[in-house]
């Protein structure tokens, strides 16, 4: 082609569109096209159609050369030549333009896997394009949703990971309100979300599952948390129950955040602060002992020396410790004396919050020692948590957990994206100057 119009086109890359002009502005390139249906029958008779008017539609399509793009789509109406016929009149559509959309199928498809893949905010999407927020949710939806639906997303699980995530932190109006993930521990991906962490809620969900999928579940992967044990009661009670070592072991952290808080507000009178000697080793607190070293160890005592005067925060400290040291071994028959030793050791402490985690390791005893039957491996859950924290901090704080479950499968859900073009590399001509 060496015509304008045709290089215009082959530039545009549309089916079915001719281009009529091309102008620009200093902050957009405007195209404005037809489409190349000349001919058109009457979708109820047949008759061939009379053109009537056109009207003007401005959508937004990909970023042309750096710059947004809007096509200016001088959209036409037809009227059935037959004066009898019910159709009277009707305005043209295009595949490639859903109707009253205000972005391109491809446009749409882009956003939405810029939003879910790369989880980047749906503001800087929005922003990028040229539309408002509410366009780039549109089509987030209108392009996510099939490909979470996939049925071939999600194959039969062998071990089912179920995992607590915050959804909404406390404000004035509500405590956190928490959300459901569903892994499939095997493939590392997250199966579902749901709203919600009471044991009603698990069960709802199993109950719309197809029953050979949950009997094809064999290992089930919790944290220490009673909702999930009555919610899964019902549905996979043929499952062997895992208490993941990773929850386990946060279980033990938790112990020992609590103590400190506790006993800062006691010694000190308020909440942490910066100079505060517990706060400053608060974090040397919830690593493992084999991660410290001697330097981090003589902080930790330090600080331990200076604020925790009846050794409660190391009694939590050691009790913890305690846990960790179940997963030292992999055999069962050491991991059940090492456990054993926890709980004694916990349920006879002076300090409350320590025999708590005693009595919770006592009730999820043969969950904890599963682990090491069972062989299940620790670490796709907290993997996902990752992502799922990814898709948080790039929302912003989220209303509608709708469109929160969608982006978050579409990041951590296993999607299988639409093959996109991948271009021949261009070489650089000069690699030692871009080393
Ligand atoms: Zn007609």
């Amino acid at each position: 082609m060496n015509d304008a119009t045709g290089l215009a086109e082959a530039l545009l890359g549309l089916d079915g569109f001719r281009v009529l002009a091309v102008s620009e502005t200093l902050d957009e390139v405007c195209v404005t096209v037809e489409t190349t249906a000349d001919v058109v029958g009457c979708p109820r008779c047949g008759v061939r159609a009379l053109a009537k008017e056109r009207k003007r539609v401005d959508i937004r399509d990909l970023p042309c050369f750096g710059r947004p793009a809007r096509l200016i789509w001088m959209k036409r109406r037809w009227r059935c030549a037959d004066l009898d016929c019910d159709a009277k009149s009707w305005t043209e559509g295009s595949p490639q333009v859903p109707a009253r959309a205000l972005l391109t199928v491809r446009a749409g498809a882009e956003a939405t896997r810029q939003v879910g893949e790369l989880a980047l905010p749906v503001a800087v999407v929005a922003k990028e394009l040229g539309v408002c927020w509410w366009t780039v949710m549109d089509a987030v939806v209108r392009h996510g949703t099939p490909l979470v639906d996939d049925p071939a997303r999600v194959d039969y699980v062998r071990a089912l990971g179920i995992d607590e995530t915050s959804f909404l932190s406390a404000t004035r109006d509500h405590h956190t309100i928490y959300a459901t993930g569903l892994v499939d521990l095997d493939g590392r991906i997250l199966i579902d979300m749901i709203e919600g962490n009471a044991a009603a809620d698990l069960r709802r969900w199993c109950g719309t599952q197809d029953p050979l999928w949950l009997e094809a579940v064999e290992v089930v992967a919790t944290d220490l948390a009673e909702s999930y044990r009555r919610g899964i009661a019902e549905h996979l009670d043929h499952t062997v129950r895992v208490a993941e070592p990773f929850h386990v072991v946060r279980a033990a952290n938790r112990c020992v955040d609590k103590v400190r808080r506790r006993v800062q507000n006691e010694t000190l009178g308020h909440r942490g602060r910066k100079a505060d000697p517990l706060y400053r080793i608060r974090k040397l607190l919830l690593s493992g002992s084999e991660r410290l070293d001697e330097r981090g160890h003589e902080r930790m005592l330090l600080g331990l020396r200076r604020g925790d005067p009846h050794d409660e925060l190391l009694g939590a400290w050691l009790a913890k410790e305690s846990v960790r040291d179940i997963y030292l071994t992999e055999r069962v028959g050491e991991a059940r004396v090492l456990l054993r030793k926890a709980i004694v050791g916990c349920k006879d402490d002076e300090v409350a919050e320590i025999r708590s985690l005693g009595e919770t390791l006592e009730r999820w005893q043969s969950e904890i020692l599963n682990h090491h039957r069972t062989g299940a491996s620790n670490g796709p859950t907290e993997g996902l948590n990752l992502c799922v924290k990814r898709i948080k901090r790039s929302g912003r704080g989220f209303s509608c957990f709708e469109h929160y479950r969608l982006r978050v499968l579409l990041h951590a859900g296993g999607v299988t994206w639409p093959r996109r073009p991948s271009p021949p590399r261009i070489r650089t001509r000069a690699p030692y100057f871009n080393a």
